[in-house]
């Protein structure tokens, strides 16, 4: 299996070098050359594995250049019940209705995030290995919150690596600073920026893609790599859970083998509902991809009309980690979807890049429409779905999640479907306690946010994520405040290069 960039298709990469690169310098995205088949057979004897070997068998088919031993040395660090409160790593509950929810919160900083960054450090550094690279690595995030957490916690005293996270000082939750200020491990570094998140995010790009920064690194052993969501090293871990939570519910006996199942999952960055189409196309019974947005409702408007247009407002909501207007991973479908044609590819986001807008042709959204439904959900909604699911299941959602919940009653409503539904939940309520709280209460809580923890404890019946509860004591390490122009030198003068 090899990898082609989505703006030249005569690119031709192993995955470990793709994973590695992290982004093509054409500026497209690694995608694999096909996509690998499983079978049902195959998929029956994945019922009596664990998750880990789960995943062994399906990297097997994506990362082919990686020996049996490698694989296993990365699903065997990162899947296991050290970093993850579920021996299943991801849960999925009873049927509420026709549907299940996959929590793919069970990692060290609770949001679905850590099901990839707890093993694209292996991924990386194993890949790193494997192209005779031996410099050390250094890895620089811009976050917003979720992001940067889990990454500090994936990279944590992992060898040959050192992190750095920047976020906006007053951009990110209390609960989303503390977990960074606190966070533990010999080679992490976390600072706040006097800006914003674009501040932050531009800074960073500023530090990669200068030679001389680059040169001095490299005079002192050293390399920059990223771990954002475009590199295929985070999208491959998730295909993972879609197989998984398919084979779960046959061998619980809540559907046959080759039943059918639909999937909704809450969409920003299109990175989560595009491995369950690839989990689809490589041969699970998945049915209709549902695409979740909150009121920047981008991807409900591209795969209504074709249009993609991100001229528009954008919303601070009370589900950040879905405020985004530009999809990265939409690329990757887009290219599947035109059979590889990457001088459409390069037209198309040459043309977001200029205008912010392009237009897909009407076989192209045919075939979109086919596999995905779109909806969204404004803020109003999303409390009131938090409150009622509540109400009727007794089951607590974060607002992420809220949003697939009722984008997926929307369909149903419209549709009558019954088909078993999995809705993918990506954090733990307790990550947005202030928002789920007063959704369910109907009024805004005055606490401080461990206060706001300890009470939904007691309004959900959830057990607290024993590494949220632990944060409460545990001391700050980082309190830097930074100008947005002293971030090269932070990063040197960290690393203790001179000259
Ligand atoms: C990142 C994130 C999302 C969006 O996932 P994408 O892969 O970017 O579509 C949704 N919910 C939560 C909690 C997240 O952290």
């Amino acid at each position: 299996m090899n990898y082609k960039s989505t703006r030249d298709s005569s690119l031709n990469v192993t995955s470990a070098q793709a994973i590695a690169q992290g982004i093509s310098a054409d500026g497209g995205l690694f995608i694999p050359e096909s996509i690998p088949q499983i079978t049902m057979d195959e998929l029956k004897t994945l019922a009596g594995m664990s998750y880990k070997e789960r995943a062994n068998a399906v990297f097997a088919k994506f990362l082919t250049d990686f020996t049996a031993d490698e694989i296993e040395y990365c699903t065997s660090g990162a899947y296991n019940t050290k970093n993850f409160d579920s021996e299943n790593i991801a849960e999925l509950t009873q049927a509420f209705g026709n549907a299940h929810i996959l929590e793919l919160w069970h990692g060290p900083t609770c949001a679905f995030k850590d099901m990839a960054l707890q093993i694209l450090p292996y991924l990386l550094t194993t890949s790193l290995k494997k192209n005779g690279e031996d410099k050390k690595v250094v890895i620089l995030v811009a976050t917003s919150g979720d992001t940067g957490k889990a990454a500090l916690e994936g990279f944590k005293d992992v060898p040959g690596t050192e992190i750095m996270v920047f976020y906006p000082d007053h951009g990110v939750s209390s609960m989303q600073k503390r977990q960074m200020a606190t966070q533990e491990g010999a080679n992490v570094g976390v600072c706040a920026i006097e800006g914003n998140f674009d501040d932050c995010q531009n800074g960073v790009k500023m530090i990669f893609t200068d030679n001389a920064v680059k040169e001095k690194l490299a005079k002192n052993g050293k390399m920059f790599s990223s771990a954002n969501s475009i590199n295929w090293g985070r999208l491959a871990p998730q295909i993972i859970y879609y197989v998984s939570a398919y084979v779960e519910l046959a061998k619980r006996g809540d559907i046959s083998f080759g039943d059918t199942v639909n999937v909704v999952v809450p969409t920003g960055n299109f990175g989560n509902i595009l491995a369950a189409y690839y989990a689809k196309n490589m041969g699970v019974p998945i049915g209709k991809l549902i695409c979740a947005s909150n009121i920047n409702k981008v991807l409900t408007d591209f795969i209504e009309t074709g249009v993609y247009d991100r001229n528009r407002d954008f919303f601070a909501t009370v589900s950040p980690s879905m405020d985004i207007l530009i999809s990265s991973n939409l690329e990757r479908l887009l290219y599947i979807l035109t059979g590889g044609d990457d001088a459409q590819i390069r037209d198309w986001f040459g043309k977001l890049s200029k205008d912010g807008k392009y237009e897909v042709t009407d076989e192209i959204k045919a075939k979109l429409q086919a596999d995905f439904v779109g909806g969204f959900c404004d803020d109003a909604d999303t409390k009131k779905t938090i409150h009622d699911f509540k109400e009727k299941f007794g089951y607590t959602c974060d607002t992420h999640t809220a949003v697939a919940v009722k984008v997926y009653n929307d369909y149903i409503a419209k549709t009558g479907d019954t088909t078993k539904t999995i809705i993918a939940s990506t954090a733990s309520p307790y990550k947005f306690s202030a928002s789920v709280l007063e959704a369910i209460e109907g009024a805004q809580s005055a606490a401080d946010e461990y206060e706001q923890v300890a009470h939904l404890a007691e309004v959900s019946g959830l057990p607290i994520p024993q590494s949220l509860a632990a944060l409460k004591d545990k001391a700050v390490r980082f309190s830097e405040v930074i100008e947005k122009q002293n971030m090269e030198a932070y990063v040197l003068n960290k690393l203790g290069i001179t000259e």
